[in-house]
């Protein structure tokens, strides 16, 4: 399979087509800013010290300073960091928040390790890379296994570094420590707000009980099923790293997430009907409406593009979908709302705590919900209908709509240089 970060640029080169975009802008979002590495040594619970390999990417900050996840996961690299940091960089400017975008990223099984651990690991990622992150430079969040905790951590070892709090350094963070309030759903429920928006143009919705599957069952699909659910969308499969369930009567989200809070796994879990249990790729080929994957990326594979039977598949992770499966998606007229614009509640929430931090001023539950809605359905809205003009796949839309956004903003610099021919 080609590396991540090269399928990643084929997005760029298809949205270029569509639009005139001067090559220089082009060339500049070819390849990342600047990327830092480094070898966390952490001492561990026995008194031995371990190295972990670690990264933080700046892609692009063309539209201001970068911003993006760190994940802790076993399988983590550069290219995937790079990758990431690229998706970020298109994400915030299809939701219009003035950033660019990074990523970061540690190679750790965060499963292995204590608590203990897991804090001396997070408070070295700060000091190892105290000098490229920064409330006005790079300013990281929750991603795959690190959480408001592993943010807390963060934030209190780089206030200690430069010597006085800064809650602005990192978002994600727990409410007392200047977390926002609704940080918590905030992409899963962005996901929610961008399917009700355009549910009556996908054809499905609460009063056709509308099938829903998602792949993980971890922050984004959780409160993405959850929402889905209270408002009458029947959950039919969900999995985790372990394993799949599958009820075509329905499943409750929140009676799942308790037998999981108490099993540690979802076999056995409570459903409506009769529960068949599968491996993770079968979940992804059975019959639904909506297929949500909401894990990890390469997913869906031009290997398993073939199988996939729903009719619309919305992309709560990053990266789920190759290219290649992309090519056979679209064949199949399977509409795929793609990740830069279906899970970009995640980032506007943490741009809400980000300007609430910077202004020492807290917004109530409401304020969040209702300025994230408002934040959300118009790039919906005109990407559904570029989409619809255009007649291309909504991904290419929404690329063509962040391209649109960054080019303008190089063009704003005011380098005539730049694009004199
Ligand atoms: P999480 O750690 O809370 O949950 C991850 C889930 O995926 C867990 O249920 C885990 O069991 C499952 N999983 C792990 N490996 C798997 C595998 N091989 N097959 C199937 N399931 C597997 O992470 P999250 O924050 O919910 O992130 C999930 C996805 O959403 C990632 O792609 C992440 O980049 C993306 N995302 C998250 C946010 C956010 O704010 N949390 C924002 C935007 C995008």
């Amino acid at each position: 399979m080609a590396r991540l970060f090269d399928s990643a640029r084929e997005r760029l080169d298809a949205a270029a087509k569509h639009i005139d975009v001067h090559p220089d802008v082009l060339e500049k979002l070819r390849y990342p800013k600047e990327t830092l590495a480094a070898n966390l040594l952490v001492r561990m619970d026995d008194g031995s010290r371990r190295s972990f390999k670690a990264w933080r990417c700046r892609y692009d900050d063309t539209r201001g300073p970068t911003k993006g996840g760190i994940r802790y996961h076993p399988n983590v690299n550069l290219d995937e960091v790079m990758t990431l940091a690229f998706w970020m960089t298109f994400k915030c400017a299809v939701a219009n928040l003035p950033y660019g975008g990074g990523k970061g990223g540690v190679a750790v099984d965060p499963k292995q390790l204590s608590p203990a651990e897991l804090e001396r690991l997070s408070r070295a990622y700060a000091q190892a890379f105290s000098n490229f992150i920064g409330p006005d430079r790079d300013i990281p969040a929750p991603d795959v296994y690190t959480n408001a905790m592993v943010m807390g951590w963060i934030a209190d070892e780089y206030s200690s570094i430069v010597g006085h709090p800064s809650p602005a350094v990192i978002t994600g963070k727990p409410i007392p420590l200047g977390g926002s309030l609704g940080r918590g759903d905030a992409t899963g429920r962005g996901a929610y707000y961008t399917i009700r928006y355009i549910e009556k143009d996908l054809g499905v919705g609460p009063e056709k009980k509308s099938r829903v599957v998602l792949q993980g069952f971890g922050n984004a699909s959780y409160h993405a099923a959850e929402l889905l659910h209270n408002d009458g969308y029947k959950i039919i499969g969900v999995s985790d790293s372990r394993s799949a369930i599958y009820d075509p009567d329905g499943l409750d989200p929140i009676a799942v997430f308790e037998h999981k809070q108490k099993t540690r796994g979802l076999a056995g879990a409570p459903s409506a009907g009769k529960l068949t249990e599968l491996s993770n790729s079968e979940l992804l080929e059975q019959e639904c409406d909506i297929l949500i994957p909401a894990a990890l990326e390469n997913q869906i594979t031009d290997e398993n593009a073939d199988r996939i039977v729903a009719p619309i598949i919305v992309e709560v992770a990053n990266g789920p979908t190759t290219p290649e499966a992309d090519a056979i998606l679209n064949k199949k007229n399977i509409t795929v709302v793609p990740d830069i614009l279906a899970n970009a509640g995640g980032v506007t929430v943490s741009y809400f705590e980000w300007v609430q931090n910077k202004a020492g001023f807290y917004w109530p539950i409401e304020e969040v919900h209702s300025k994230l809605r408002t934040f959300i359905e118009p790039n919906v809205d005109e990407i559904w209908r570029f989409k619809q003009d255009r007649g291309i796949d909504m991904r290419t839309a929404a690329y063509v709509h962040a391209l649109n956004r960054i080019a303008s903003a190089v063009a704003a610099h005011g380098t005539k240089a730049f694009f004199a021919s």
